[in-house]
């Protein structure tokens, strides 16, 4: 028997050597399957976990040798910046004079849809061949007169590929003269208004409510303290609330934010954003890597949550975000890639292989392990692989409000991802479940379940070419040179 079938088939994921569920770890035991992990998925959930024989009229997946995960959930991105890595000009900056060489001036190169179109098939490819099932794009590429609907584009492309999609509509109702050094149009602000009736309209038309939605919409302005007036904040909060939206934004990314707040606030930014109704179990930023000990525990009393960008984080200089303090309060957190002109792979493997090791090197972990102790160092055990796969998991479908997504286990939906373990790297692994991060590098994918759909096998997606692709987006990026 083999796979390859339509949409919500009967499988039997068979034979895997071990698997992570992507619950939390709890009291320092791990979050393994039992052995024996065999995997039954009815009407596109997971029906049985154990060991398990083949029922008449379903499809075997072979995964001998094979190990199992939920499918990886980014919980921010910036998917038409997949054609702007490696740009000369930003590789060695931080934020703000990245964002005046990169992303801004080059957003005149995505005034037609098959621009924007091409960038988002490339990041969702490269997400989804390192077992990404849920994307989260904070699609902030919006301007007035804009002559495409980009909601639909991304929403087209991820419906393509059948990977669940949640988009963050983002934008600016007023210019920031420090980083949008271009002319108009692309870089011109929406008034409140055309925001709020943008936010409105992607809603009314794309979003679903339910906790295994494969669409959803949140309002997400680009930055909370230089996209709009301060008193945007409120009624946009106001809006997403009555629509039943979420709120996402970046935010405290770099110590500019920090010294922004304190200096024309007097207070610290996340203390700023709360006075605004921008705290919640329905809000998530993305970064937060400098939160002070009050902005840890404010966001583990209000439920607000972290999407964690170790990689852009670093290639931006920008610092190590304080995560395993914000888990260890009981904070939400996810794991994001963030968008590609700030992380050359923008894949949810590199990126979990980077959150298991970067925390580990962190002397405050090591600081904070030896308390009262002299030597310099980090901590071994400050993020295991286990918690780096509920973050990049569970606890990314937690920001998003996916409470049926996210953790194998009956009832969930099946998002499945089933890794390969055959490549050099991993010959000689003693424990084979931590493979897919802590071996590094990208597993290959056996297969990759969303809902029950079968969305890529032996490493290939059904129906793309990908020499076509590369040819598109070379094309693409030959025209910005
Ligand atoms: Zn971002």
């Amino acid at each position: 028997m083999k796979a390859s079938k339509g949409m919500n088939d009967d499988w039997l994921i068979q034979g895997a050597v071990a698997g992570i569920s992507g619950a939390r770890p709890a009291g320092g035991e791990g979050a393994r399957l039992p052995a024996g992990c065999d995997i039954r998925v009815r009407g596109g959930l997971i029906q049985a976990i154990g060991r398990l024989q083949p029922e008449p009229g379903e499809a075997v997946i072979d995964a001998r040798g094979c190990v199992v995960y939920p499918g990886w959930v980014n919980t921010h991105h910036h998917l038409f910046q997949s054609l702007l890595k490696g740009i000369p000009a930003g590789i060695d900056l931080p934020l703000l004079p990245w964002l005046a060489a990169v992303p801004v001036p080059y957003r005149r190169h995505f005034d037609h849809e098959h621009a924007l179109r091409i960038a988002a098939r490339v990041g969702l490819v490269e997400l989804l061949l390192s077992g990404c099932t849920t994307v989260a794009d904070h699609q902030y590429h919006v301007y007035p007169g804009m002559p495409y609907d980009a909601s639909a584009v991304v929403f087209d492309e991820a419906a393509r590929l059948g990977l669940r999609f949640v988009l963050c509509r983002g934008g600016q109702t007023q210019a920031r003269a420090m980083t949008d050094t271009v002319a108009p149009p692309q870089s011109a602000p929406e008034t409140l208004d055309a925001f709020m009736a943008g936010v409105e309209d992607d809603t009314l038309r794309f979003h679903d409510p339910g906790p295994m939605a494969m669409r959803r919409v949140v309002s997400a302005i680009t930055t909370p303290n230089w996209s709009c007036k301060p008193e945007h904040l409120r009624v946009m909060a106001a809006q997403a609330r009555a629509l039943g939206i979420r709120l996402h934004s970046h935010l405290s990314e770099t110590w500019d934010y920090v010294r922004w707040a304190r200096d024309v606030h007097g207070c610290t930014p996340l203390q700023w954003v709360a006075q605004h109704d921008w705290v919640g179990p329905d809000v998530w930023f993305a970064h937060m890597v400098h939160l002070d000990d009050s902005e840890l525990h404010l966001c583990a009393s209000t439920g607000t949550g972290i999407a964690h960008c170790p990689q852009s984080n670093a290639r931006l200089g920008s610092g190590i975000a304080r995560i395993p303090e914000a888990l260890a309060l009981g904070v939400p957190v996810g794991l994001a890639v963030d968008g590609a002109a700030s992380n050359e792979a923008a894949d949810m493997a590199s990126e979990a292989h980077a959150a298991w090791l970067m925390h580990r090197a962190d002397p405050r972990a090591g600081q904070r392990a030896r308390a009262g102790g002299t030597q310099p160092g980090g901590h071994a055990a400050a993020l295991t692989v286990d918690e780096v796969v509920h973050i990049g998991t569970a606890g990314g479908a937690r920001l998003l409000g996916l409470g049926g997504v996210g953790t194998l286990a009956v009832g969930m939906a099946a998002d499945i991802a089933v890794y390969r373990l055959d490549q050099p790297r991993h010959f000689g692994l003693h424990d084979p479940a931590i493979g897919p991060v802590a071996s590094g590098g990208r597993p290959a994918l056996r297969a990759l379940l969303v809902q029950g759909r079968l969305v890529a096998e032996h490493d290939s997606i059904p129906g793309l070419d990908l020499a076509e692709l590369q040819a598109q987006a070379q094309t693409l990026v030959a025209g910005m040179l």
